[in-house]
């Protein structure tokens, strides 16, 4: 049985790996020419440790993970005006909380690619898919002019992200199904061995109105360091900037020197998206099926990504795996969806009420998100916040 997987995130190697550990051959196709180095701290909990630890990735990521003590808003002089431990929000999220790196997890879900025999999985960077198709009969893409494209196959993953080619080409116009939450991300990281020794192992966010800046320090000399924004704040007309590193600039001055210096420093095309959920009827067409973000996209104030990308994978893997003949294509990706779309509107269902106090656009929201934080000790108050950030009760 042969699949192209277009896009080698998170969602893609995974489910790579799993289907050539099934004995599968799959071509894995990337736009970048290497693995993205874009990066942010992402906290990995829920569904994506279970999945992890089942399919033998979660000892890779655990390698890599960052000790993290602390969340803390601070003031314009990094004083600290709320602060969650670590542990307590790892107890909310359900103990298994491990910090990674965005880049990290990609790179460990590459690495474990090595467990997969030679040979069944290729993966192929720098090549952009541009087109696809898919009927009950097979699937196939069209690439970029400068490469080859892979012969047709018995099955496609879209597991190409938020703005999905395959999505497009197969499924219909992101408009149809793009939801905007009304804000913009940034994340990039910087090289400042000072800036970088100034909070160790806590992780930052700035406690401001409609826009916040979080800061982590990495193992090196460098700083992590993630922007959001309202997207209504974007400049418009005359005088809008050139580089997403001057709007940047514009949106986030005023922040404290800490953040001035980020900003010195950004790079002048950072990463920088519309914060969105992807919402679909339906996940496969033909033989054509998305993953992750392509198909259901919770966003980052689900704070699940992540670790839904690596569930979502690997439960594809579990039910494409043992099929051998074409005919068992359509079933199991049924059988996919109906197991894996209530998880997802879950997690998108939270994503969207943390969404309404994510940025507080006045001080009595500001206030009172820190009263939540400060009183995250108390029972009640810590399962509302537990709501918040994991999308369920925690028991
Ligand atoms: C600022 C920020 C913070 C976040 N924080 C968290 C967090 O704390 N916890 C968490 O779990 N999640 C978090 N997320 C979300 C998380 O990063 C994603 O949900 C997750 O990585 C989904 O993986 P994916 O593989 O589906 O998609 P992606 O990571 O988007 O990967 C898609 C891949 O496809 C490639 N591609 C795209 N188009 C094409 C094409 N036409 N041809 C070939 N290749 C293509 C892309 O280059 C990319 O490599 C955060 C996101 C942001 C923006």
């Amino acid at each position: 049985m042969k699949a192209i997987v277009a896009g080698a995130g998170i969602a893609g190697l995974v489910a790579a790996r799993q289907l050539g550990l099934a004995g599968w051959e799959v071509e894995v196709l990337e736009k970048s020419p290497a693995p993205r180095p874009d990066g942010y701290m992402m906290d990995f909990f829920g569904p994506g440790v279970e999945a992890s630890e089942r399919i033998g990735l979660y000892p890779r990521l655990a390698a890599v993970a960052y000790h993290v003590e602390a969340v803390e808003y601070v003031d314009a002089g990094l004083r600290p005006t709320a602060r969650l431990d670590y542990d307590q929000f790892a107890r909310l999220a359900g103990e298994k909380v491990l910090s990674l790196l965005r880049p990290d997890m990609e790179r460990a879900a590459l690495a474990a690619l090595e467990d997969v025999p030679s040979g069944r999985v290729r993966v192929r960077y720098g090549v952009r898919v541009c087109g696809a198709w898919a009927d009950e009969h097979g699937a196939g893409v069209a690439v970029d002019a400068s490469a080859v494209p892979p012969p047709g196959a018995d099955l496609l993953i879209g597991a190409d992200g938020v703005h999905s080619e395959v999505r497009a080409h197969v499924f219909g116009r992101e408009k149809d199904y793009l939801r905007p939450l009304g804000m913009r991300a940034a994340a990039f990281i910087v090289a400042d061995p000072g800036l970088n020794a100034r909070f160790a192992n806590r992780f930052l966010l700035t406690d401001t109105l409609d826009r916040m800046a979080g800061l982590y320090s990495l193992r090196t000399d460098e700083v992590a360091a993630f922007l959001v924004y309202r997207d209504a704040n974007r400049a418009q007309g005359d005088g809008q900037p050139q580089s997403t590193r001057e709007r940047l600039r514009r949106e986030f001055a005023g922040l404290g020197d800490a953040v001035d210096r980020l900003l010195e420093l950004c790079p002048e095309h950072p990463y920088d998206d519309v914060v969105a959920q992807i919402v679909m009827p339906a996940w496969h067409k033909g033989r054509a099926i998305l993953i992750g973000d392509a198909c259901g996209a919770v966003s980052l104030l689900a704070g699940q990504g992540g670790s839904l990308a690596i569930a979502g994978a690997a439960l594809l893997g579990d039910l494409l795996g043992p099929v051998d003949s074409p005919s068992g294509i359509a079933p199991a990706m049924a059988e996919f969806e109906r197991r894996w779309r209530p998880v997802v509107e879950e997690a998108q269902a939270a994503g969207r009420r943390a969404a309404a106090s994510f940025l507080p656009t006045n001080r009595t929201q500001r206030l009172l998100r820190r009263w939540i934080i400060r009183g995250t000790h108390l029972p009640g108050i810590d399962r509302l916040v537990a709501r918040q950030i994991v999308g369920r009760i925690a028991k």
